[in-house]
C-alpha cells in the first residue's frame, strides 16, 4: 500500500516547510486561529475531542487531527504538524491504534520540545483493557469504565497544563463522567430484557461496547477495517451466523456496507432462513469538524448505536 506510506515522506518535507513557515515565508492559515487556549489540546481523533471539550469547558483550545478519515485510514496533513507545533498537550488513545500509525512520528517531529504527548488508553489500569489473540484491543473509548477514566487522565493533563483552572476542570469532569455513567445505567437495564444478544460486528470494534451491554460478538466481518471478506471467509461468516444465530450484523458509517447486504440476503434466502438484522454502530472514529463542535456529539452518537442495538435484539421492548 504505497499511498499509506507515503505520509512518512510528506513528513520529513513538511518538518522543513514548518521551520521555513516559522521564518516568515508561509501564508498557510494558523490551524489555531479561531480557538481559545492556551491550554491548546492536539488529539488524534474524534472521541478524544469531545472529552477534553467537555472537561475543558470554553477555555480549551482543541483540534483533532482526524476528522472525516479516521485513524485506522490516517493521511498526513501539514497542518497537522502545524497544529503541534504550538500545542500544549497532545492526547492520544495509544494501544497501536494511532501512536504506531502516525502519532509517534508527529510527535517526533513536531519541533516542539514543551509539547507533552500522553498515550491515554495505556495508562488505563490493565483490568481495563481487553486482550484478544495475544494484542489489546484499543477501542476503549467505546466503554464506560475506559471512557471514565481516559477523561479522569484528561482533567489531570489540564489541571497540570493550566492549574489556575483546575477546579474547573475538575468539576467539569465529574460532571461529564456522571453523565456517561448515567447513560451507561439506563442502557443496561433496557439491554436486560433482551433475549439474543449475539451479533456479527462489522469491524472489530465492539469488545468494551459488548462487554458493557453483556453482548456476544460471534464473529467480525472485516478483520482489516476496509477490506471486504473474500469468499472464503465470507463462507466462514456464513457458516458461524447458521450455528451461532446471532440476531443483528453490525455496519458503520465510515464503511461500505455493500457486503453486509449480500450476506444478510444470502442467509435469509438459503435454507436456514436466518433473519439478521442490519444494525448501524457508529465506533466513533470519524466526526466532520462541524459535528465535533457539539459538546454532546459523543453522548447523543452513544445513545444513537444503543438504541440502534436495542432495536434490533429481540425481546421485551420496554422503550
Ligand atoms: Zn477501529
Amino acid at each position: 500500500m504505497p499511498a499509506r506510506r507515503s505520509w512518512w515522506a510528506a513528513l520529513a518535507a513538511a518538518g522543513l516547510a514548518t521551520v521555513l513557515g516559522l521564518a516568515g515565508c508561509s501564508t498557510a492559515e494558523d490551524p489555531w486561529k479561531g480557538q481559545t487556549g492556551p491550554p491548546r489540546v492536539v488529539v488524534s481523533f474524534p472521541p478524544l475531542a469531545n472529552f477534553v471539550k467537555n472537561v475543558g469547558g470554553g477555555r480549551v483550545g482543541v483540534i483533532s487531527i482526524c476528522t472525516d478519515k479516521g485513524p485506522h485510514e490516517y493521511e498526513y496533513n501539514v497542518q497537522d504538524a502545524r497544529a503541534l507545533r504550538s500545542a500544549d498537550l497532545f492526547l492520544v488513545n495509544g494501544l497501536e491504534l494511532d501512536d504506531k500509525r502516525f502519532t509517534n512520528q508527529l510527535h517526533e517531529n513536531s519541533g516542539n520540545a514543551k509539547l507533552v504527548y500522553l498515550k491515554l488508553g495505556e495508562k488505563l489500569d490493565p483490568k481495563l483493557l481487553i486482550k484478544e489473540g495475544g494484542e489489546l484491543d484499543p477501542h476503549v473509548w467505546l466503554g464506560v469504565d475506559q471512557s471514565c477514566a481516559m477523561v479522569e487522565q484528561i482533567r489531570d493533563a489540564l489541571a497540570k497544563a493550566d492549574s489556575a483552572h483546575a477546579e474547573e476542570y475538575k468539576k467539569n469532569a465529574a460532571a461529564f463522567i456522571d453523565r456517561l455513567k448515567d447513560l451507561h445505567r439506563s442502557y443496561a437495564q433496557k439491554f436486560d430484557a433482551r433475549t439474543n444478544r449475539k451479533v456479527i460486528s462489522f469491524h472489530d470494534s465492539m469488545r468494551y461496547l459488548a462487554k458493557d451491554y453483556d453482548l456476544d460478538v460471534v464473529a467480525v466481518m472485516e478483520l482489516d477495517p476496509g477490506e471486504d471478506p473474500g469468499p472464503g471467509r465470507l463462507r466462514e461468516l456464513r457458516n458461524t451466523a447458521k450455528e451461532k444465530r446471532p440476531a443483528a450484523v453490525t455496519v458503520e458509517p465510515q464503511y461500505n456496507e455493500k457486503v453486509v447486504d449480500s450476506f444478510v440476503k444470502d442467509l435469509a434466502e438459503g435454507k436456514d432462513k436466518l433473519e439478521l438484522k442490519k444494525v448501524m454502530v457508529d465506533p466513533l472514529e470519524t466526526a466532520s469538524a462541524e459535528e465535533l463542535k457539539d459538546p454532546d456529539w459523543y453522548l447523543n452518537k452513544m445513545q444513537a448505536n444503543l438504541d440502534a442495538l436495542l432495536e434490533a435484539l429481540p425481546g421485551k421492548s420496554d422503550k
